[in-house]
């Protein structure tokens, strides 16, 4: 169910002259984007160098949450809660979307007061957040013993399928007259007197006088193309799939050690929390200084890990000529190999803390490269000096529950219409003019 290079293509609309907004990257963020432009009546170009969904779009845990944001987040994270609540019927198709809560496991004491921290933040939010005792926690679990300390809980977060959604939502979009290019690199922005003019796609140029960069994990390295500097690394994280359980908690939950969510199929979406890798790359040198605050707050959860990925494309930056197969070609889908000792620990952890799952069988793994930002808020922001560019990156690890409402309002910043929020926070300019850097509480 995860796309790779084996998926075929769906997509090969002919490559427009011009068009009112080009779209590069189709993920949750460049799909939910074109789908509100297309609604709006614009002329909109998809451009994607492998497959929709086929990078973190496709491989992420499907969580849609507004619990433990950063509270400049939730704004956006509300209004794309009502959207998910809509569109399945919007489009007329099933989006895997299900309320069934999100849980925050506590260990030990510590843990129930970081939970209880987050409280105010739900109370100026007006979310439905409560702070649960061990006795609650363990009821909601179905256990008759309390395992847990406690638990925070929103039960009006969900979850959507995130293999379903994505494509669907492309689908909808198509029907909208947005046209849609699979195997389709955009290699550099088209600028003329320091304006954007159009893309360079591997098809040819295209002329448009926006154009919105929703390159996900490839971000910092078109933007560095044209001397933006966009910080951004790299996590990897693995990821299964079980069987079938039935009579179990119908959420999302996580603990320090383990995360697991059901899914529409009856199975769960399962993943070690504290497992995340760092790939060093010249990226983790030159971004250094950027990352510091958010090292020293996630290294017990990250590990680091020098191999060949040090040497291969995405590490390189402005080195290649526009006429010339480009990085994004020759790596069409970032398609990590997930831990071989994946299932083994994930059947340790599931035996020790979620016993009802202990026996599952593992129908499928994979791996995914979480792209985050020094501070793991999203940057959703014009570029100084370059008219007509858009760039949406730094979704961290959350931005697949946000990239509806992220669509909405990106749309409208691209159509030069209100966009109902204050981006202020999510400006790139952020990384450059001195602010602190202040991780938000969860990649
Ligand atoms: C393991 C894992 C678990 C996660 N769990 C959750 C979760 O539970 N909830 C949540 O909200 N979020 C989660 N996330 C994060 C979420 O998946 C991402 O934030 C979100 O998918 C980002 O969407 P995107 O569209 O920005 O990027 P992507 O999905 O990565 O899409 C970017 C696209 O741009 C394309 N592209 C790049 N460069 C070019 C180019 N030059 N030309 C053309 N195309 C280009 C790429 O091929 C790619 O398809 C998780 C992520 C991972 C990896």
């Amino acid at each position: 169910m995860v796309v790779t290079n084996k998926t075929p293509v769906t997509y090969r609309d002919k490559l427009p002259d011009e068009v009112d907004v080009v779209v590069i990257g189709a993920g949750i963020i460049g799909i939910s984007i074109a789908y509100f432009l297309g609604r709006q009546g614009k002329s909109v170009l998809v451009c994607e160098k492998g497959r929709v969904a086929g990078e973190q779009s496709c491989r992420n845990w499907g969580w849609v949450r507004q619990q433990g944001r950063d509270s400049s987040e939730l704004p956006i994270m509300k209004e794309s809660l009502q959207i998910w609540k809509r569109l399945s019927s919007e489009i007329g198709e099933d989006l895997g979307f299900h309320q069934g809560g999100c849980l925050y496991l506590a260990d030990n004491d510590h843990q129930q007061h970081e939970n209880e921290s987050w409280l105010s933040v739900a109370r100026e939010h007006e979310l439905d957040t409560q702070l649960l005792t061990a006795n609650e926690t363990a009821r909601l679990l179905g256990q008759e013993q309390a395992r847990w300390k406690g638990a925070l809980y929103t039960p009006s977060d969900g979850r959507a399928e995130p293999f379903i959604a994505v494509p669907k939502l492309a689908r909808a979009a198509k029907k909208l007259g947005v046209r849609i290019i699979e195997n389709c690199a955009v290699r550099a922005l088209d600028i003329s007197a320091g304006k954007i003019s159009g893309v360079i796609t591997e098809q040819g140029r295209v002329r448009a006088r926006q154009v919105v960069s929703a390159a996900g994990a490839w971000s910092s390295l078109l933007a560095g193309y044209h001397n933006i500097v966009l910080p951004q690394l790299r996590v990897k994280n693995c990821v299964a799939r079980t069987s079938r359980v039935d009579g179990f908690f119908s959420g999302n939950a996580v603990s320090d050690k383990i995360a697991f969510r059901r899914r529409q199929d009856g199975g769960y979406t399962v993943a070690l929390a504290d497992h995340m890798t760092h790939h060093i790359v010249p990226d983790s040198f030159r971004y250094l200084p950027k990352f510091i605050p958010l090292m020293k707050k996630s290294l017990k959860d990250i590990s680091l890990r020098i191999d060949e990925s040090f040497f291969s494309d995405y590490g390189r930056r402005k080195s290649w000529n526009e006429e010339k197969i480009s990085p994004f070609e020759r790596n069409r889908i970032l398609d990590p190999k997930p831990d071989p000792e994946l299932h083994r620990k994930l059947r340790q952890r599931l035996s020790d803390y979620v016993p009802a799952l202990a026996k599952v069988t593992f129908l499928e793994s994979w791996a995914g490269m979480i792209e985050t930002s020094p501070d793991v808020l999203p940057i959703i922001s014009k570029v100084d000096n370059l008219l007509g560019l858009i760039i949406v990156a730094g979704l961290s690890g959350h931005g697949f529950g946000i990239g509806p409402g992220i669509g909405r309002v990106v749309a409208d910043m691209a159509a030069d219409r209100p966009t109902g929020h204050d981006l202020t926070r999510f400006r790139l300019s952020r990384f450059h003019d001195g602010s602190p850097i202040i991780p938000g509480p969860s990649l």
